[in-house]
Parts: C-alpha cells; sequence; structure tokens
C-alpha cells in the first residue's frame, strides 16, 4: 500500500524506519521471545531498552550531567500543572509568556496553584508573533518563566532562547513547553531549568511524556502534591516509580536512534529548514493564500494558511486527499488550514503539497 502524507498536529507521522523495525520486532524483540509490550519493566531487557533510549537522547540534545531524565505519562496537558507543583519553591507566583492556545491552557493551570504575572502577550495581533525579550517585563521573585517555544496552533515560533533574571540565587529558571518543536534542532539545554514535551510528534506514540529538568529543581514540592506529580520521586526511581509507558520508550529510543545515525539534530535542523522553505517560499510568491504568521517567528513544524477564499476549504481538502494528502484542516480556533510538517515528514510531503496547492489556485485562482 502507498503511504499517505499525514500532515496531522500530532499524533504525528513517524519515521518509516523505525515502524518497520518495530513490525520486524513486534512479535519476538532481539530473539527473547517475548514482544516489548509484554516484558516487565524491572527486567533486564526492558532497563535496557530505557537506559539506551536516554543515553540516547542525552547525547542528541547534549544534556548535561545535572540534568535527570523521565519518562512520564499524563501528556504535556499534566505538566501545566506539575511546573508549578514542584518548581513554586515557596514562591508565590511565576511569570508566563502568552503567545496562543498552549500558553493560554498552562497559565489557566498555573493559576490553580499560583498567582500568574503575563511578562507578555501577543493577543493584540491574534497571536501571531512572538514579542520580543525588550517587551517582557519579567519578576526576579517569580518562581519561574515559563513560555512555549513552538505554538503547534498558530505557527509561532521562537528562533532564540529567553534571558532570565537574576534573582539573588541564580537565575530565575527558565521552563519551556517543547511538545512541537523538540528535536527539531540542537538547543541549549543549560538554558533551562525544565524542558517538557508530549512524545507525539517528533518523538513517537502519545503516551509518553518526557521531562529534562535540572537537579537543584527537585525536592521542594507544594503541599498536597500527588506522588505521581513529584518529580523527584520519579527521578529517584528513574522513571520506574510505577508502570512505565513501556512500548513508548521503546519507540522513542528508535527514534533517538535513527536520528543519531542521520546526523543528530544540526542534520535535522538542516533538513527542518529545507522542508519549511519548499512552503513558505510558494507562501510568499502567491497572493491566493496567506500565512497570518509574522515572518521571524514562522514556525518550521506547523504552517497555518487560509486561502483567499474560505469557501474553497472544502473543495481544497478533497482535492488534497484525492493525492493522498490528509489532515489538513486548520484548527477550529484558527481555520483555513494547517500544515504540520515534523522531523518525519518527508521533504516530498511537502513538494507534493505544494504541486496540490498550484494546481487548486491555477483551476481557482
Ligand atoms: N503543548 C503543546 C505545545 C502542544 O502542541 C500540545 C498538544 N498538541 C500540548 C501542550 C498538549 O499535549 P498533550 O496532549 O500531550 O497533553
Amino acid at each position: 500500500m502507498e503511504r499517505i502524507y499525514n500532515f496531522s498536529a500530532g499524533p504525528a507521522v513517524l519515521p518509516q524506519q523505525v515502524l518497520e523495525q518495530a513490525r520486524d520486532e513486534l512479535l519476538n524483540w532481539q530473539g527473547c521471545g517475548m514482544s516489548v509490550m509484554e516484558m516487565s519493566h524491572r527486567g533486564k531487557e526492558f532497563m535496557g531498552i530505557a537506559a539506551q533510549a536516554e543515553a540516547d537522547l542525552r547525547e542528541l540534545l547534549a544534556i548535561p550531567a545535572n540534568y535527570k531524565v523521565l519518562f512520564l505519562q499524563g501528556g504535556a496537558s499534566s505538566q501545566f500543572a506539575m511546573a508549578p507543583m514542584n518548581l513554586l519553591r515557596g514562591k508565590k507566583s511565576a511569570d508566563y509568556v502568552n503567545t496562543g492556545e498552549w500558553s493560554k491552557k498552562a497559565i489557566k493551570e498555573a493559576k490553580k496553584y499560583c498567582s500568574v504575572n503575563v511578562a507578555a502577550t501577543s493577543e493584540d495581533k491574534n497571536f501571531s508573533y512572538a514579542p520580543t525579550q525588550d517587551k517582557w517585563s519579567l519578576d526576579a521573585n517569580a518562581a519561574y518563566v515559563h513560555y512555549t517555544p513552538n505554538e503547534t496552533i498558530g505557527g509561532v515560533e521562537f528562533h532564540w532562547v529567553p534571558q532570565m533574571l537574576e534573582s539573588g540565587t541564580g537565575n530565575v529558571p527558565l521552563v519551556a513547553d517543547m511538545s512541537s518543536n523538540i528535536l527539531s534542532k540542537p538547543i541549549d539545554v543549560s538554558q533551562y531549568g525544565v524542558i517538557y514535551a508530549g512524545a507525539q510528534k517528533n518523538i513517537g506514540p502519545a503516551g509518553l511524556t518526557i521531562v529534562i529538568v535540572r537537579e537543584d529543581l527537585l525536592g521542594e514540592t507544594l503541599a498536597g502534591t500527588p506522588s505521581m506529580f513529584d518529580y523527584k520521586i520519579h527521578a529517584d526511581n528513574d522513571s520506574m516509580y510505577n508502570t512505565p509507558p513501556t512500548y513508548g520508550i521503546y519507540i522513542a529510543g528508535l527514534v533517538f536512534k535513527l536520528l543519531k545515525h542521520n546526523g543528530g539534530l544540526a542534520a535535522m535542523e538542516a533538513h527542518n529548514i529545507a522542508k519549511a522553505n519548499v512552503l513558505y517560499d510558494y507562501l510568499d510568491a502567491t497572493g491566493f493564500y496567506h500565512c497570518p504568521t509574522a515572518k521571524e517567528n514562522r514556525s518550521r513544524m506547523n504552517i497555518p494558511f487560509t486561502l483567499k477564499d474560505a469557501a474553497l476549504d472544502e473543495a481544497f481538502l478533497k482535492g488534497a486527499k484525492e493525492r493522498g494528502l490528509v489532515q489538513l484542516k486548520g484548527h477550529r480556533s484558527v481555520g483555513g488550514m494547517r500544515a504540520s510538517i515534523y522531523n518525519a515528514m518527508p521533504i516530498d510531503g511537502v513538494r507534493a503539497l505544494v504541486e496540490h496547492m498550484k494546481a487548486f489556485e491555477k483551476q481557482h485562482g
């Protein structure tokens, strides 16, 4: 069967080689006579799989030794609560940057635990850009600063890392919801206190959530924090406090190996830039389609665009589907189209989309 090009924002396309390897190993992992799904998480086979996945992720992101890597569940949405529960550490407020739908959800949840200072917002222009740091009003007494480096729905990406204020005991920790752009480019982990991400875009299947946390931030949770929401408990138990999402960790491990094999995150970034340019170059050259995001904040992962006449949306989607291009309908809060082109989307998929866009413009323009 021909594979289709799936532009879903998540769960999203996985590398074909990874799916093939998982298929080949499905019933009998490396001759052990069991599926990974059937293994005890405390057995030596699975412990080896998890340790290798962590080692490969550490290598890919060059994670410093004073950071813990946690393989959790609950999605990025649980992190909206876990961040304040673990990071307030006696303080009463946190700074949040509001750049769209996911920031808003993080803010709403944090408000249950502390007072939230919205240090910057792009609401004035319908969340179509990321406010530059000279527009931020940070508080040196904030417990942490939270931002969303890639807004999956609006297609707004930060191509710079915010600088934190000195708080008297070091810089205020920076917390990033990297759900939709982790592993798309190299990052300097040491600039962050916590990085978290749901797996279902660039990492692996839904159900796995990755947290990278600096060790000195562990151990001072809010009173009443459930054990399952305590970073330190997971860290002290090597993410095996309860049964971890074993199959998700295994698939993520295969993705990490493939990324390493393909030249690591610098190579991935170059490929992602080339891919995104195929679509943005065309969007810039036509008046028939329009991309609402500010040029300097264009996401390489999620590219929203509208048609000149929204009445043509359905016909556009139908024609796309006939070419095997699916999941292009924009989020209900934005409308129009959205092409999510995560790491595993081949450049030929983006080219096929542009071919459809050109043909459709010719027919209806
Ligand atoms: N943050 C961002 C940036 C996201 O894109 C998503 C999901 N699309 C979430 C948070 C929520 O993630 P989850 O469904 O894993 O809770």
